[in-house]
């Protein structure tokens, strides 16, 4: 059995580890030892779908220290007109340059692929290999860093939530640029960003809109591409800021909170006939709904029970089946909710969100208030952590947390003199725009609403709520 020693134990090598790990690197002395079970970094982007992109800007995913992409504004496609987006390949070719040329290069970070972490007892903490079976144990002088707990839920790791007759042709994304036989049509299943990309994908490959069957329990609030833009653009992002924080001042719930984004075009939904009930925080530009739109048959029965040759069961009935379609399964619920817990503990850390979206800006942001004092509760005060729950309902929880999160970071010199630079903040080139008469209509906006947003959302909602301490990471 090997021995070592190390600084921080860092469990997953996700976006979330990564922009943790590098940012922490950057900002001390830090050694560092980072393992997953899978065979290199990257996380879910490794099972990803094919046709799969971020649905955010390049220009502010990743690491800090390290620029993805080329910071190039598209001018073709349903991307036109805004930053490029990463695709899965892009992705994971990044974080493995990350991990070689910039954490291992820096000689403070060894890398342990392929091996599941199994807890800890008094010799240490213990990784166990699962291509040799070796056990290594770790002493760690100072946290184990839990970078799994906001872990995403992939269609290829993801089993159908109902019952499949054994032939029914249900397949997860992926298989669908590998079909031996043509299928009749389609019916895709789930309401998230998985089954969007899905739909957007086949109808851009030349499928009939009329072939395509949705089957969508609830529909989702999105936000608007066009104000999710960084660097030339940053005024759209400024502008979602100044929206955002005038409905946090204003709105009554979280369905009011949506409603005043959505008259602001800062928020849409697929069908405007519709009320969304579920916010994942997901992106969408106005051609991908314009697309989405052209599906007219949508089913909004509830969620499926079982799907037979002959029919689609729901909790409340059946609709019939073409036994000759291909049902392709978006169930996996992507961003998952959890029970926001401590950020920083005594020896522990797990990193969650505390920026409002965009988990690499979250990570690096836990690893730079790490290395910027000792004291957990200080800490804690500039990271509250929060979760996604998926309901329109819990806008207003997280924004509070989020909201507040960033006045404590804006009011600590050392967090927010490295925020202001910080390549994952989408608004870190809004101080060279401040004669844009945009982005100074949204700056004084932001002065005028950040003190009622608080005091509104504070009365809706209550203060800082105590977080449940952490538990014992899953091994595998
Ligand atoms: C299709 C899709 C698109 C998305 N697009 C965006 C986007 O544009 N912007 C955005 O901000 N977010 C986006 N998200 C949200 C997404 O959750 C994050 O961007 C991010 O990639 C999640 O990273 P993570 O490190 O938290 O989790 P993961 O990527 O799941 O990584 C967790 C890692 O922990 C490892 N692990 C778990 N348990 C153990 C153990 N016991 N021992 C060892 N290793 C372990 C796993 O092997 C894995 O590699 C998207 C999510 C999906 C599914």
């Amino acid at each position: 059995m090997a021995e070592i020693e190390t600084d921080y134990l860092v469990v997953g090598a996700g976006a979330s580890g990564m922009a943790f790990v590098d940012a922490l690197v950057s900002e001390s002395d830090a050694d560092v030892v980072l393992v997953d079970r899978r065979h290199r970094p990257g996380g879910h982007w490794l099972d990803a779908y094919p046709f799969v992109r971020l649905h955010q800007p390049s220009a502010y995913y990743g690491v800090t220290s390290r620029r993805l992409g080329d910071d190039r504004i598209d001018t073709a496609g349903p991307n036109a007109g805004f930053y490029e987006r990463a695709s899965a390949d892009e992705i994971c070719d990044y974080y493995a340059r990350v991990l070689d040329a910039d954490l291992v290069g820096s000689g403070r970070v060894r890398f342990l692929a392929m091996s599941d972490y199994r807890g800890e007892d008094d010799d240490g903490h213990h990784v166990v290999s699962l291509l040799t079976g070796r056990e290594t144990t770790i002493r760690v002088r100072r946290k184990l860093v839990d970078a799994t707990y906001v872990a995403s839920e992939i269609p290829s790791r993801h089993s159908p939530p109902f019952v499949v007759d054994p032939d029914v042709r249900l397949v997860p994304p992926h298989h669908l640029v590998d079909l031996g036989d043509v299928p009749s049509g389609f019916t895709v299943i789930g309401a998230g960003k998985t089954a969007m990309d899905t739909c957007n994908w086949l109808l851009e490959t030349g499928v009939d809109p009329g072939s395509i069957q949705w089957i969508r329990p609830r529909d989702p609030w999105l936000f608007n591409r066009k104000f999710m833009q960084p660097l030339e653009l940053v005024a759209s992002y400024m502008q979602l800021q100044a929206r955002f924080l005038e409905a946090a001042a204003q709105a009554d719930d979280g369905g009011d909170f949506a409603r005043r984004m959505a008259a602001e075009d800062v928020f849409v939904r697929i069908d405007p006939e519709v009320e969304p009930s579920v916010f994942r925080g997901a992106t969408i530009s106005a051609q991908e709904i314009e697309a989405l739109r052209s599906i007219e048959r949508v089913v909004r029965n509830g969620k499926i029970l079982g799907i037979s040759s002959a029919h689609i069961t729901f909790p409340d009935g059946e609709i019939g089946a073409d036994p000759r379609h291909l049902y392709v399964d978006c169930t996996a619920a992507g961003v998952r909710p959890t029970t926001p817990r401590p950020v920083f503990e005594p020896g522990r850390i797990t990193i969650q969100y505390v920026t409002i979206g965009i988990v690499p800006w979250s990570g690096a942001t836990i690893g730079a208030t790490e290395a910027s004092k000792e004291d957990d509760d200080a800490k804690n005060l500039l990271c509250p952590s929060f979760t996604f729950t998926g309901e329109v309902a819990d806008i207003l929880e997280l924004s509070r947390a989020g909201i507040g999160g960033l006045i404590a970071r804006t009011m600590d010199p050392e967090v927010a003199s490295w925020n202001a630079t910080c390549r994952l903040n989408p608004a870190r080139s809004a101080p060279e725009h401040v004669d844009d008469p945009v982005v100074a209509e949204a700056l004084a906006s932001i002065g005028a609403n950040l003190g009622a947003a608080m005091e509104n959302l504070t009365r809706r909602v209550g203060g800082p709520r105590t977080p449940t301490p952490a538990g014992r990471i899953p091994s595998g």
